[in-house]
């Protein structure tokens, strides 16, 4: 008899989206003459930029001449895109990661949630609330939970509530985790965390023989001074965290997948005596058992991304979605609403007025101006109360969405 495993029962039925669908096709069979504007997504909408597609294009002429003819690469990544990252994204920016601790991958959603693999069953997960939702259903199907309460908090994980109160940088857990979620800029908040906060929590995390999974699938969009774009630049971090990023949103590439998780050779976990082992080395492991990596038209367009054009090209188009999340602050600031995020995010997340839910506002939003947003309850309790705007639309539909906002009653 097949046994599945059972932990995967303890999840609760993705809500969230199905939910929303289903209340926008309500609302658009009765009312077929209204032209509803979609901010809810967490999707990009712009092109590929085209030096990137060049080089993808490249990539795949390449694979049509027995000279240039590429099979299976390296698992880890080709060395050629490893070392673009390692000079550009960190050493160009003072923090000495080398390409060797870089790991190529198809996603950084796969590589957060498969990371749970290598770890031990035993171990207590710290996450954010709200949060983006993989990270706990991965903890839940590696079967480091128990059963999900009325409140949609799994038994077993120590949650961090993120509000306007802590400036939605979680405070330290009153129970010790073993590994430490952590997402900045934040999805859903759009908020971001200072040096001193990171700080707060690599050195919580070298006290507590812990692990810091650091996603930072939103770097690009940092335009502050001072607001670090890694979790390296934190003095003692590459002893304790894992860094997650992705092409996703810096490059257009949800559809095209490409990501990158850079695991420091410092970095140590445990044996049940105590032992310490190299983390890179069982990911590695890991991943040249279960992964044969990313294509090799794809890495090269990644590679792109770094030129000289490719960094002009990407920047224009971060730029763009940023003025969306700009104008969409300012325009909801305007009419008396508490804004957060949109600075260094594409995410706006906003206070409901006069104690309304989260879902209440998104009827009201949905029915009223026909502009469609995500309700902050959905990533968890602590988001009751607030709502996301993606700044992901196109510039003509934002504009319009906030006219729509500023109408209503
Ligand atoms: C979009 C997103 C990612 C990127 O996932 P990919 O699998 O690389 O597309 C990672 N983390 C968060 C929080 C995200 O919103």
């Amino acid at each position: 008899m097949a046994l599945i495993n059972e932990h995967y029962l303890k999840l609760q039925a993705g809500y969230l989206f199905p939910e929303i669908g289903r209340r926008v096709s309500e609302f658009a069979a009765a009312n077929p003459d209204k032209k509803i504007i979609k901010m809810g997504i967490g999707d990009v909408t712009q092109p590929l930029v085209p030096t990137v597609l060049k080089a993808f294009h490249e990539g795949v002429d390449e694979q049509g001449t027995a000279a240039t003819f590429k099979g299976y690469g390296p698992e880890q990544g080709y060395e050629f895109l490893r070392k673009a990252i390692a000079e550009n994204a960190y050493q160009a920016n003072g923090v000495n990661i080398p390409a060797d601790d870089i790991v190529v991958s198809d996603g950084s959603k796969c590589d957060t949630g498969n990371i749970q693999e290598i770890f031990g069953a035993s171990n207590k997960i710290a996450i954010c609330d709200p949060v983006y939702p993989v990270y706990s259903d991965t903890t839940v199907m590696s079967g480091k939970t128990g059963e999900c309460k009325s409140n949609g908090y799994y038994d077993g994980i120590i949650y961090m509530p993120c509000t306007d109160e802590n400036n939605f940088t979680p405070d330290l857990p009153t129970e010790r985790p073993d590994l430490i979620f952590l997402c900045y800029p934040n999805n859903p908040t759009g908020t971001v965390a200072s040096k001193e906060e990171l700080k707060k929590w690599v050195d919580y995390a070298r006290e507590n023989k812990s692990i810091i999974l650091y996603d930072a699938a939103y770097e690009a969009f940092i335009t502050e001074d001072g607001i670090p774009r890694s979790i390296y630049e934190i003095e003692g971090a590459k002893e304790v965290a894992i860094e997650f990023r992705s092409f996703s949103k810096t490059a257009g590439f949800t559809g095209v997948r490409c990501a990158y998780t850079v695991i420091p050779e410092e970095l140590k976990a445990f044996d049940s005596k105590g032992n310490a082992h190299s983390v890179k080395k069982l990911w590695l492991r890991r991943q040249s058992t279960k992964f044969n990596g990313v294509s090799y038209p794809v890495q090269k367009a990644a590679a792109a991304v770094y030129t000289a054009e490719g960094q002009k090209e990407v920047k224009e188009v971060i730029a763009y979605y940023l003025e969306n999340a700009r104008i969409m602050r300012e325009s909801l600031e305007a009419i008396g609403y508490t804004v957060y995020g949109g600075v260094n995010a594409p995410y706006v997340w906003v206070k409901t007025k006069g104690g309304m839910t989260s879902w209440e506002f998104f009827d009201k939003v949905l029915s009223e101006a026909n502009v469609v947003g995500t309700p902050g309850s959905g990533f968890g309790p602590a988001g009751e109360g607030y709502f996301r705007f993606s700044a992901f639309a196109d510039r003509e539909s934002t504009i319009e969405a906030m006219t729509r906002i500023k109408n209503l009653s």
